[in-house]
């Protein structure tokens, strides 16, 4: 591991990743890597770029397939505990990107602040959730965002401010390498009312979505006026299975793995162009992917 020298306590070698996402399945990082400042961060980067080694990031690995290969280069995941910090400052919420959303939640409520409880039952973390903008009918994590400290490539830190910043459905404008931390603006609102809208959305999720499942949330994205959950129903598709991953019977746009030990990769890409071509058969629609395949 000679491109890694010293660094040894952070990186390791042929690590598995299923592990490191909510499917569950998947190869192997060639290295993975978990910095736990951002000096060890931009070492990191610096030795990567010196040996034209590709860099990947990873949040919670919530949205993200890994294909049974693995992944050449080097899997970078923030520090959950050195990058996971939140502080409360009035109405401004701090979060670093390592943060689980569910605590960010957590945390706003707690201090009577509204505006993140829309992302109740999300898995994803800070900095995937920024990066995909994450949310749903409730809103989303951009109409918060006042504020996003990144890393470039190069090891440049540098803040983006609201102004800059511009959030689209499941997109946002922030592509640096690695986003480090974020700020959001949130609104006082009475811990009582915020609950009551959490919990709400927390039944209604629960209701229609398989939340405990081996998934990465929606497989497809919405097209433009339909919904994506709703045309796969419409072929008849719920429940299809290609080895242990299947359409889920509680939401057709969820992919869910059965049982890790008997499921692929393979599989699951195999039962998504299944669903694209019959949707695209049935309705002449092409579904876009909301999931990341890596690489
Ligand atoms: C049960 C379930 C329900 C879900 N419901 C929703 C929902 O309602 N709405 C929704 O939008 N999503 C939903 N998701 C998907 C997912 O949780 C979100 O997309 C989440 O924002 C991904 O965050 P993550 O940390 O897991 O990112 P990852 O999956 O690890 O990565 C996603 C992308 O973000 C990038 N990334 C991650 N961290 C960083 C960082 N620090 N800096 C730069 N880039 C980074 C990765 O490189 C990758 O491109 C759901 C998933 C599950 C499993």
């Amino acid at each position: 591991m000679t491109i890694f020298k010293g660094l040894e306590d952070i990186v390791q070698k042929d690590f598995p990743l299923g592990p490191m996402t909510t499917f569950g399945i998947g190869g192997k990082a060639q290295y993975f890597v978990r910095p736990r400042t951002e000096d060890e961060l931009r070492e990191i980067v610096e030795r990567c770029a010196k040996k034209k080694l590709d860099i990947h990031t990873i949040g919670r690995g919530s949205n993200v397939l890994v294909r049974d290969e693995g992944v050449r280069g080097a899997v970078v995941q923030l520090d959950p505990k050195a990058f996971g910090r939140i502080t409360i400052e009035e109405d401004l919420l701090r979060a670093g990107a390592a943060a689980p959303l569910p605590k960010v939640v957590a945390e706003a409520a707690r201090q009577s602040l509204s505006g993140v409880e829309c992302l109740v039952g999300i898995p994803g973390s800070v900095g995937g959730g920024v990066r995909m903008n994450v949310g749903g009918a409730y809103g989303d994590i951009g109409q918060t965002v006042e504020r996003v400290k990144v890393m470039d490539a190069h090891g440049e830190t540098f803040c983006r401010e609201r102004e800059d910043l511009a959030f689209g459905y499941r997109t946002s404008n922030v592509s640096a390498r690695f986003i480090l931390e974020a700020e959001l603006r949130l609104l006082p609102d009475s811990i009582a009312a915020i609950s009551k809208r959490m919990k709400k959305i927390w039944i209604a999720k629960k209701n229609s979505q398989p939340m405990s499942a081996a998934t990465a949330g929606c497989a497809f994205k919405n097209p433009r006026g339909l919904a994506a959950g709703l045309l796969i129903d419409q072929a008849g598709l719920k429940g299809t299975a290609v080895g242990g991953a299947a359409v889920s019977h509680k939401h057709a746009n969820f992919i869910i793995v059965r049982d890790k030990q008997q499921t692929k990769a393979a599989d699951v890409l195999a039962l998504i162009e299944q669903v694209r071509n019959a949707v695209k058969d049935r309705f002449d629609v092409y579904l876009e992917l909301e999931i990341e395949i890596w690489p």
